[in-house]
Order: structure tokens, then sequence, then C-alpha cells
């Protein structure tokens, strides 16, 4: 439904002679009326008022940000909302809390060009950008030094050539950030210079644009993807059933159709997903979207987050309802991320 509203659109501007005015996508317009001021977030939700000076403050450290169509799929006047949950700023984010650190994942160390990570074999990872269609209150590169370290300034090239040096990368990870937070002559300007890497096999793209902005998957970007002649792997984020809605779904389909695999990664959250139902609804929900379900994080140890950690125990124990609930392949994988490993590290259960 979206990307065929939208194609009409991009037809018209296409017809417009060069020096006409270009007019912003939709998804462009979209991004740049998403609600920033957290007053007008409990405004809008019927939220008490009380809850609005915690919210600015901790806005100061990590500011709001929550595109409008997201914020309708949240329930009017109900604090607890899981969606919700993830966007809101709250006070319990200043608290330092003992073992919560800036970078916690070490990203630093495993950074082989500027906003270029090598840490897993036959896989590179590029911040392609800081920027995000939403700002998630638990996410791991909150205090990322974004301003330095992403691969999209210099038109790429640093970055190209890390990756055409090292004939042992198969994989390129666009990540940030959201790499679908670049417009669509940046991601072109990238993927003409992937093609004269001939060890290069697949690219996979971390976005939680489709589900936050699904107006993101226009006709514009699926004619990008169409120009793509690796491999097209999408992991999406998606921690609640609720954030599929229709506009969702559509967009899923219409990027499966133009031949992207579909993966979902989850972040383990308290108040958002720590119950085995809503973790099983997530898993049929994903599926019905033509979404294969792929891993479920432990929360990285980031600084402000603290109110959000599952203990292991809790999380083994969700697990364990899942694998007794579930057929096999619904079943995402639970992992964390440990400094210095090869690879995600599996959490037995
Ligand atoms: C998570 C991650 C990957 C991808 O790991 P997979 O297990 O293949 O999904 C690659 N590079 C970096 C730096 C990562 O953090
Ligand atoms: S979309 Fe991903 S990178 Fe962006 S704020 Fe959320 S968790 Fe962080």
């Amino acid at each position: 439904m979206i990307a065929v509203s939208t194609q009409s659109n991009q037809t018209k501007l296409q017809d417009c002679t060069v020096s006409a005015p270009t007019a912003l996508p939709a998804w462009q317009t979209a991004l740049a009326q998403a609600i920033t001021d957290p007053a007008e977030l409990i405004a809008v939700l019927g939220l008490d008022p009380a809850l609005l000076p915690a919210a600015k403050a901790a806005a100061k450290l990590f500011p709001l940000k929550v595109p409008r169509g997201f914020v309708a799929r949240m329930e009017y006047g109900n604090p607890h909302d899981p969606l919700l949950r993830q966007i809101l700023p709250l006070g319990l984010e200043s608290l330092e809390t003992q073992g919560f650190a800036a970078d916690p994942v070490g990203d630093m160390a495993s950074r082989i060009a500027p906003g270029v990570l090598h840490k897993y074999h036959g896989r590179a990872l590029l911040i392609a950008t800081g920027a995000c269609g939403v700002h998630c209150r638990y996410c791991f590169r909150r205090h990322f030094p974004y301003g330095e370290e992403t691969a999209s300034s210099q038109h790429w090239q640093p970055a190209l050539s890390a990756i055409q040096n090292d004939t042992s990368i198969r994989e390129l990870i666009l990540s940030g950030g959201d790499p679908l937070s670049l417009n669509d002559r940046r991601l072109r300007e990238l993927s003409e210079g992937l093609t004269h890497i001939p060890h290069l096999k697949r690219l996979r793209i971390h976005t939680r644009q489709p589900i936050v902005l699904p107006e993101r998957i226009d006709a514009g970007l699926l004619q990008w993807l169409d120009s793509v002649t690796l491999q097209k792997v999408m992991v999406l984020h998606v921690n609640h059933p609720n954030e599929l809605s229709k506009e969702v779904i559509d967009a899923c389909h219409a990027l499966t159709q133009h031949g992207v695999r579909l993966l979902n990664q989850s972040v383990l959250l308290k108040g958002v997903n720590d119950s085995d139902q809503v973790l099983i609804d997530l898993s049929e929900a994903l599926f019905d979207a033509g979404i294969q379900p792929y891993y479920l994080h432990l929360l990285d140890r980031v600084q402000g987050a603290a109110h959000f950690e599952v203990t292991e125990i809790t999380a083994q124990t969700l697990m364990r309802a899942l694998l007794k609930k579930l057929p096999g392949f619904l079943v995402p994988k639970l992992v964390r991320e440990v400094p210095g490993h090869t690879s995600k590290t599996p959490v037995a259960f």
C-alpha cells in the first residue's frame, strides 16, 4: 500500500524538469515531524504531567525522538505501554549503575577505518550514519561518538578501501544509527562503490526504519534495492507484536517481493517483552509478516539502561517456555555480546 501510493508521487517528480523545486519524499517529512518534545508526547498520549520534569531531564542526556506513526500504536493514557517504555525518557536513566559503561560492547577496539568495525570473521560492519528514526532508551550506542565515526562522511571512501583490502570479508553490514535514515542517493553512492569489490557476496542492513517509519520503504528505496546485485538481508528490530501495524506489514511484504530476506532481532527488556506470552505472540506475528526470528539479545549494559535489565535466569526460564510452545524455527537464539569474543555468545538454557 505504501509502496504503491509513493510510486505515483515518484513518477510525477521524475517528470518534472531539473530546475523544478524537489519535494521531499514523504518519509523525510514524516521524520522531520517526529515528536522530540517530552511535553508534546505526554499531552498526545494523555499521560500524567508529573512525568514531565524527569522526561525533560533525561532527554538532555539522550534526546527524545519518536515518529508519530509509532506513537499511534501506543495505548492512550497507559504509562506502561510496551512501545512507550522503549522511547519515554525517565529519571532512572541518570542513575549511575555499577557495571554499566559508555561502550559496553567494546566497539572502539575493533575499528579498522573511520566508521568500520571488524569484529567477526567474514563480516564488516559500517556505522553508516549516526541518525536514527527513533531513539530507543536502551540503545547500546547512545554514547557512541558518531561525530567523527560515520562511514558515509567522505563519500564512503575510507570504508570502501578497508573492505577492498581484506579479501576475507564476504558480508557488509550497514548499521548505525539507522542506515535507512540516509537518503537513496547516498545509499546508491555506497552500493556503486561495492560493485568493484569481487569478494563481497552479501549486503546486510540492520534497520528499525521499516518498523518505526514504514513510509521509508517507498518506490525510491525499492528501486535502489533492485539495483543491488549482492544477496540482500535485512535484520529488523521489533521487540513487541504491537509494533507490527498494517503499514509495517505492507512494507515488509514489499521488501520480500524485492528479494530481501527479512530477519528480526529483539532485545529482552523489562516491562516490554519479559513475558513468555508476549515473546510467543511476537514470533508468530513476525512469521505472519514474512520475518524470521533471529536473535533475542540480553541487554547490553550501557549507562542509563539498567532499569531495562532482565536477569539471565529469567531469560532462561522464558526460553524454555518458548521452546515448549513454538516450532523450533520460531524460537530466536538467546545471545549476549561479550567484548573480545569472536561471535555473539549463545546463552544456554
Ligand atoms: C553483531 C555484529 C555482527 C553480526 O553478527 P551476526 O552474528 O553475524 O549477526 C557483525 N559485526 C559486529 C561488529 C557486530 O556487532
Ligand atoms: S534504532 Fe537501533 S541504533 Fe537507533 S536508537 Fe534504536 S536501538 Fe539504537
